[in-house]
């Protein structure tokens, strides 16, 4: 089955927070101030245990998921994650299973993840000049960790690694050439993330954004750079491959060129709120749904959710229209 929504888009990708908690605290997404030792991050009882969501992932697949997503939170803080991996990978139609990463606990997990069924990483690294990357993180961690780990999962045979740099006007533009070298010098695609509005709490303003446009040019400084065909319907990142052959780069730009028309992603918070848009303020509960075992109901009501879905936010940012209240990144992973 392939069901579509209002604006005929099939759902193809879910992406499951499987953990709220963060041992980072980026400024754009989990500011130290407000995420201190006091706040309160979700229970255990109150996350949704593997079964459930294997559960629900099953019922997605039946519907037209193929790729899933883990995230956070940092999604190295749930235990055993590695038995959750393998439960999903034995649902038969996912197809890829990824993750989504800080990196820092990446070299303990990523043999266990990768005997799972792990297929693809991501890694979140904003930075490759130590001082930098110390602040961005907001827990002054060193870089190396993560640089090691990135290495060591390349040796384990994670094919296709990607970073993702969100780049910040004034923060780290001038990382931009470092973080394409990095990649060329190591096999692995680095994707440069337009600063978006996501949550309440960075204080986004468009004239932090550093565009899509701005980027090529920096890079085109030194590297030429050619245009490549998305890999798949709904891609997310813009393609460039650099001339010289040797590999290539990603843009994501959810607000020069906004990429909604082609959206089939899902999202599902580690307490069961499914969210149809990044941007959004709206999640369905489904913990208590699933919960309540009655999963012919259970398929009916996703259906519903995605049937009537409208989301369109980048668009309707481009045209002037900001949403004020929104969900808070940390708990749906990007
Ligand atoms: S803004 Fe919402 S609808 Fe548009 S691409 Fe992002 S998640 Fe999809």
């Amino acid at each position: 089955m392939n069901i579509r929504d209002k604006l005929k888009r099939p759902i193809k990708d879910l992406r499951i927070s499987v953990i709220d908690k963060c041992n980072f605290r980026c400024p754009y997404c989990m500011p130290k101030d407000i995420f201190g030792e006091r706040y309160q991050f979700l229970k255990n009882d109150e996350l949704l245990s593997f079964d459930e969501i294997y559960n629900i992932t099953n019922i997605f697949s039946k519907i037209g998921v193929e790729k899933l997503r883990i995230t956070g939170g940092e999604p190295l803080l749930r235990k055993e994650l590695p038995v959750l991996i393998q439960k999903l990978k034995s649902i038969d139609n996912i197809k890829e299973i990824a993750l989504t990463t800080n990196g820092f606990l990446l070299k303990k997990h990523a043999k266990d993840l990768k005997e799972a069924g792990m297929d693809r990483l991501t890694v979140s690294l904003d930075s490759l000049n130590s001082e930098s990357y110390k602040k961005l993180n907001g827990q002054n961690l060193d870089l190396d960790r993560t640089l090691e780990a990135i290495e060591y999962s390349n040796l384990l045979g994670f094919e296709n690694i990607k970073i993702n740099c969100v780049v910040m006007k004034g923060i780290n533009e001038n990382q931009i050439i470092d973080l394409a070298e990095f990649g060329r010098k190591n096999n692995i695609i680095v994707r440069y993330i337009e600063y978006m509005d996501v949550g309440n709490i960075n204080g986004w303003k468009p004239e932090h954004v550093v565009s899509a446009k701005d980027i090529i040019n920096i890079i085109e400084k030194k590297y030429k750079l050619t245009p490549l065909d998305s890999n798949y319907y709904g891609e997310v990142a813009s393609r460039y491959g650099f001339s010289d052959g040797l590999g290539e780069i990603g843009i994501i730009s959810s607000v020069s060129k906004p990429f909604c028309s082609d959206c089939t992603r899902s999202r599902i918070t580690a307490d069961g709120q499914m969210y149809t848009c990044l941007f959004t303020n709206s999640g369905h509960d489904l913990r208590t749904a699933i919960r309540s075992e009655k999963l012919d109901d259970f398929e009916q009501y996703v259906k519903s959710i995605w049937e009537n879905r409208t989301d369109q936010y980048s668009v309707l940012r481009s045209k002037g229209k900001l949403e004020s209240d929104k969900v808070e990144m940390f708990k749906i992973g990007g």
